[in-house]
């Protein structure tokens, strides 16, 4: 009444019947009507019946033609809803579980060579099983490797960047193609659930085909020339180049620095994780598959603390790209800036690291939303992302509330065997990897108030999501990266504390906002502490390009992966002027 009193138009809704229908219904009338493009609200500003059914137009006067950017197209997850593909991948776990136990041998100078020393790698889910064989290298199998990528740079050097993104491509192709089994080899070797390596398998992708377009589009170069000087501007690849990579992510993160190497022209070792060596060792068939040559890319599989550090301080590598613990990545950066005889360049170091990632929720959030984000960023894969939530801050207003759907949604929560495809938390990656979070579960019964743990599996290196809660900030399981699934719930009194709090630690990987506060959105968007940001939703699952990843602080040094500054580290800028005046040409006697 008051409306139509005030001369405006008024449509009166009234919906009946059930609630929840109704209810959308509604939702659905308001949002189409109110839209700008609906075409009851353009009929109202009565425009003529054949401008409104045209096609649309572009808007000469409108810029976000000239802004918009064609966005990477990124490779689709399996759509599991589809019964076809869930047999499909159900398929593939039979297939694989038959070739269980295989040998797999280290791949140096484009032969596959034997090893003293072999390693079982063990389903985590069921460790009487074993997944494959694998042979490591020893120091003097390592010296091999590098003098026979030294031996293949100069042609790989000068292969045309089209040819060496076609490898990628190529690889891209065929890692789709596989796409079902790799996921299978990942239940097995690592304890990850189908979906959650079905995204992996998409991100692998991703990065064959990002890093090809960037490599084609870093290869035009600069062009600075001025009247009588050309001037340009150009990389070149570094060297050699290892890759020390962790068992988290056992597909995607080895894929992207290795390809992201030798795209850029530099001859590649990939020393993967001892537990996640199958499947390295099924990258490696791959890229061979897809045509890189002898000696370009070798498959160094060996132990870290020997073979891995023999290569970084070797005097004729140029690069190491690292992901894994702080630890580890610490002492590479200091090894690797030591100058050994002989060598004559300084090296570069890429080491991503781990976190220790916090979400924060307001007293404006949704809850329901907030709920479902953080028990997926904490839990998914059993906790063992590098992105994963460990702390979640609350506010006071909202806490008691929060706490309480929090512990009952983690109380739904299954945990299982990998490969059941009603698992959603599977085991941890091993024995230590359990006695170490246990450890940690025990510190946080002395510092603070176990709010549930979720019962585990006997067999299998299981341990069941827990929830901690009146965590003090400064307790050991605040501050520390625990890589399972426990969390610690803090409580804030305001928004500012909250934010404090966030940043209170020696990590800046990811976090996480749930608000509807536009002044909080602003501050976390201005002063939150991590290299990547979410608001109003999880924190984990970054895609190629249109998330690019990576953290600072104790996180990392490095652009991030899958964006536009990753490839730039693995070259080296030159710039040629020439005067190009009063030259003339002066043949040289003999010389044609
Ligand atoms: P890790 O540090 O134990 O091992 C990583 C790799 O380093 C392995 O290949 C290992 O063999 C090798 N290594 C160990 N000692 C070495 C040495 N002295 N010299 C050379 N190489 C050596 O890490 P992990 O347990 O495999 O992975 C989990 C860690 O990785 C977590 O801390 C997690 O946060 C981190 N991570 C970070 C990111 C990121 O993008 N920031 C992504 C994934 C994982």
């Amino acid at each position: 009444k008051a409306l139509v009193q005030k001369g405006y138009r008024v449509r009166m809704y009234c919906p009946y019947g059930d609630l929840l229908p109704g209810m959308s219904y509604l939702i659905r009338r308001l949002l189409e009507n109110t839209a700008n493009s609906s075409f009851v609200r353009q009929s109202s500003e009565n425009r003529p019946v054949e401008e409104l059914l045209s096609a649309p137009k572009d808007n000469p006067n409108s810029n976000i033609f000239e802004t918009w950017k064609p966005v990477f197209p990124n490779a689709a997850d399996t759509d599991f809803s589809n019964a076809a593909l869930r047999d499909k991948g159900l398929r593939a776990l039979e297939m694989v579980r038959q070739q269980l136990g295989q040998t797999y041998n280290p791949l140096i100078n484009g032969q596959y060579i034997n090893t003293a020393q072999m390693i079982d790698s063990l389903n985590p889910s069921n460790p009487s099983e074993i997944v494959g064989k694998v042979g490591l290298i020893s120091v003097e199998q390592a010296e091999t490797a590098i003098q026979a990528a030294k031996a293949a740079f100069p042609a790989w050097r000068h292969t045309p960047v089209r040819q060496r993104a076609g490898v990628l491509r190529k690889a891209a192709e065929l890692f789709e193609q596989r796409r079902a089994e790799l996921c299978a080899w990942m239940a097995f070797e690592v304890g990850k659930p189908l979906h959650q390596g079905d995204a992996e398998v998409s991100e692998a992708i991703d990065f064959c085909r990002y890093y090809a377009d960037e490599m084609e589009r870093l290869d035009q170069g600069y062009q600075y020339d001025t009247a009588g000087e050309t001037n340009r501007y150009n990389y070149q690849p570094r060297g050699i180049s290892v890759i020390i990579s962790p068992w988290n992510f056992p597909l995607a993160i080895p894929v992207g620095m290795t390809v992201a190497s030798l795209v850029t022209g530099n001859c590649t070792l990939l020393k993967p994780a001892e537990v996640s060596s199958v499947i390295a060792a099924k990258i490696t068939e791959v890229l061979v598959e897809a045509g890189i040559p002898a000696g370009v890319f070798q498959f160094v599989p060996g132990k870290g603390s020997t073979v891995g550090s023999y290569m970084v301080q070797h005097p004729d590598v140029h690069m190491i790209t690292f992901t894994g613990s702080q630890e580890v990545g610490c002492r590479i950066y200091a090894e690797a800036a030591l100058l050994k005889p002989g060598q004559k360049h300084l090296k570069r170091v890429i080491a991503e690291m781990g976190g220790k990632n916090a979400i924060i929720v307001d007293e404006s959030a949704d809850l329901d939303q907030a709920v479902a984000g953080v028990v997926y960023s904490a839990f998914g894969y059993t906790g063992q992302k590098c992105s994963a939530c460990s702390r979640v801050v609350v506010l006071e207003p909202v806490y008691e509330a929060f706490v309480k759907r929090l512990t009952e949604a983690v109380r739904s929560l299954n945990v299982g065997n990998a490969v059941l495809p009603s698992t959603q938390v599977g085991p941890v990656i091993d024995a230590n990897a359990q006695q170490k979070i246990k450890e940690y579960i025990e510190i946080g019964k002395q510092e603070a108030e176990l709010a549930i743990q979720v019962a585990a599996p006997e067999t299998g290196y299981f341990v069941g999501p827990t929830v901690f809660i009146n965590v003090l900030p400064t307790a050991k399981i605040a501050q520390e990266e625990i890589f399972g699934p426990v969390l610690a719930v803090i409580k804030a009194q305001n928004f500012e504390e909250a934010l404090d709090i966030a940043n209170g630690t020696n990590f800046a990987l990811t976090g996480g906002l749930y608000s509807r506060t536009p002044s909080h959105i602003q501050k976390a968007k201005a002063e939150f502490e991590v290299g990547n940001l979410y608001i109003n939703r999880g924190i984990t699952g970054a895609i190629v390009s249109r998330q690019p990843f990576g953290g600072f602080k104790l996180s990392g040094v490095g652009s991030k992966a899958g964006g536009p500054d990753y490839l730039l580290q693995f070259l080296e800028p030159r710039h040629i002027t020439e005067n190009i005046q009063r030259q003339g040409f002066a043949p040289i006697e003999g010389v044609e």
